[in-house]
């Protein structure tokens, strides 16, 4: 029988918020000058006495409604005892027995696309450590990000592969970001992933685990996982036993290596922040507020996308990733006439999302229909769809249209007008052309007649060349067609 991988993670996000989560120093992550945001207390003088930042504490309840946990009714602070440069106080605010919130889930799809649940075993706060800076022959240590608000959560060990990792730390950085919880950018080391990975053959006894720290991506995340079963798988088979251990990441190498055997848990000699009160989370109204501000959350936007407008999971996971476009794609739909029949709406759906996730992506080059400077309003975008759809404009045509709206915020009629791109829609019109182009073509023709598909495609060419893309393909083909038998 084989191994079967066992998964937990264990995440910390830095918050976005005004201040520091214990002294009112700035939360600016793009502070470049070292040692900048800094006081006594999140510097670590003696005897300071911290606050309770309440906007880090809502955001953590918001995130634990928001992936099922329960509250605590009564939550505290309490002191994690270490020795670390990067600690100015030689000990961490955190929270040990207490979190704030607990016992939730999040689902995933794992890889057989079936939904699958992550149970979450408890979120909690704390401050975030300075940051060493290593140079040639000294270390430096920068105390900017020493006393973020860093929430931590951590997962029961019900993940089973590398895939499902990852997928699991996708889904919570983008539900950091419909929560407007934070930015939970990886490179800049705002959302910080380990994973601990076991293998065992029983599924009812867990296998020693190993703990792999230092992942700064989501590629890290399943690579790193990948090669421990890997390593485990070999271990195991030849015979021997997991050490239980701390390991890194080699990010060019795709290898993890030892960092440190830990014979026991740390003893971390937690206890009771004397100077922060145990406080109580029972008023019911301040967790039903933050409730209200959750927004519809990813996969229940998907269930309603693919539902509400029948989009292809593509399209869905287009328009739920960049949740802005997923915005401005709703408004475009409901600028549209009402009373379509069915079908023509269902058609201008499709085209939507089309030229919404193709041309406008491409367009906007990776900024937001958010930004101020996008000046394409809803209302014009659908007038710009209607147009294409009743063959105002030829799909040629359609390209340059909407690049003018883009750069210029104008109105697509005006557009279409101005640049004369309407496509010629009487018929007499373009089959005067397409005689011409036969009488102009007697070799294409003859081919043609004799069987070569490949002639009518070159006749179609001209024909749209001769009439600059504004005469629709469609068209010219059945005219074509029609006058050459
Ligand atoms: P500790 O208190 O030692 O940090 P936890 O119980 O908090 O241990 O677990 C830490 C993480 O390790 C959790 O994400 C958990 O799911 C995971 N985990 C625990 N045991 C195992 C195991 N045998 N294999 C894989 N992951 C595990
Ligand atoms: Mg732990
Ligand atoms: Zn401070």
């Amino acid at each position: 029988m084989a191994y079967k991988p066992v998964i937990g993670l264990e995440i910390h996000i830095e918050l976005d918020t005004k201040t520091k989560v214990f002294c009112s120093c700035l939360n600016n992550p793009e502070e470049k000058n070292p040692n900048s945001n800094i006081c006594p207390i999140c510097f670590g003088h003696p005897g300071v006495l911290p606050t309770i930042n309440e906007e880090a504490i809502k955001k953590v309840i918001k995130t634990g409604l928001a992936l099922n946990c329960e509250v605590s009714k009564n939550s505290k602070f309490d002191r994690k005892n270490y020795f670390y440069p990067d600690l100015a106080k030689g000990y961490q605010i955190s929270q040990n027995d207490k979190p704030l919130v607990f016992n939730g889930y999040l689902n995933i799809l794992n890889e057989q696309g079936e939904s699958k649940k992550v149970r979450i075993k408890r979120i909690h706060l704390e401050e975030d450590t300075g940051k060493l800076i290593h140079e040639k022959d000294c270390s430096l240590v920068d105390f900017n990000r020493s006393g973020l608000p860093l929430m931590e959560l951590v997962t029961e060990p019900d993940i089973s592969s590398a895939k499902e990792a990852r997928k699991f730390a996708e889904e919570l950085h983008l539900i950091m970001h419909y929560l407007n919880v934070s930015d939970a950018d990886m490179e800049k080391g705002q959302m910080r992933v380990e994973v601990n990975v076991s293998l065992s053959k029983d599924s009812s006894v867990l296998g020693t685990r190993v703990e792999i720290k230092n992942l700064n991506s989501f590629r890290s995340v399943e690579r790193a996982v990948n090669y421990e079963i890997e390593r485990q798988t070999a271990i195991l088979e030849s015979g021997e036993k997991i050490v239980q251990e701390t390991r890194g990441f080699d990010d060019k190498e795709a290898i993890t290596f030892s960092q440190r055997e830990k014979e026991e848990a740390h003893d971390y000699r937690y206890f009771p922040e004397p100077d922060l009160p145990f406080f109580e989370l029972v008023q019911d109204d301040f967790i039903e507020k933050i409730k209200i501000e959750i927004p519809e959350l990813p996969q229940s936007k998907r269930e309603r996308l693919k539902k509400e407008y029948k989009l292809s999971d593509k399209e869905v996971e287009n328009f739920v990733y960049d949740k802005e476009l997923g915005y401005y794609f709703e408004k475009v739909i409901s600028e549209l006439e009402p009373n379509l029949s069915k079908e023509k709406l269902g058609s201008l759906i499709k085209l939507s999302a089309n030229y919404l996730i193709t041309d406008l992506k491409g367009l906007l080059k990776g900024k937001s229909v958010s930004d101020k400077d996008f000046l394409i309003t809803p209302e014009n975008f659908a007038e710009f769809i209607g147009l294409l759809e009743q063959g105002e404009i030829s799909s040629k045509s359609a390209k340059i249209v909407l690049l003018e709206m883009f750069e210029t915020g104008g109105d697509p009629s005006n557009i279409i007008e101005e640049k004369n791109l309407t496509q010629i829609v009487d018929e007499d019109e373009i089959e005067k052309i397409v005689k011409e182009a036969i009488k102009n073509n007697p070799k294409p023709v003859e081919d043609y007649k004799s069987g070569k598909e490949a002639a009518l495609k070159f006749l179609v060419g001209q024909i749209m060349a001769k009439t600059q893309g504004k005469a629709g393909p469609e068209t010219v083909t059945r005219l074509l067609k029609e006058n050459l038998n």
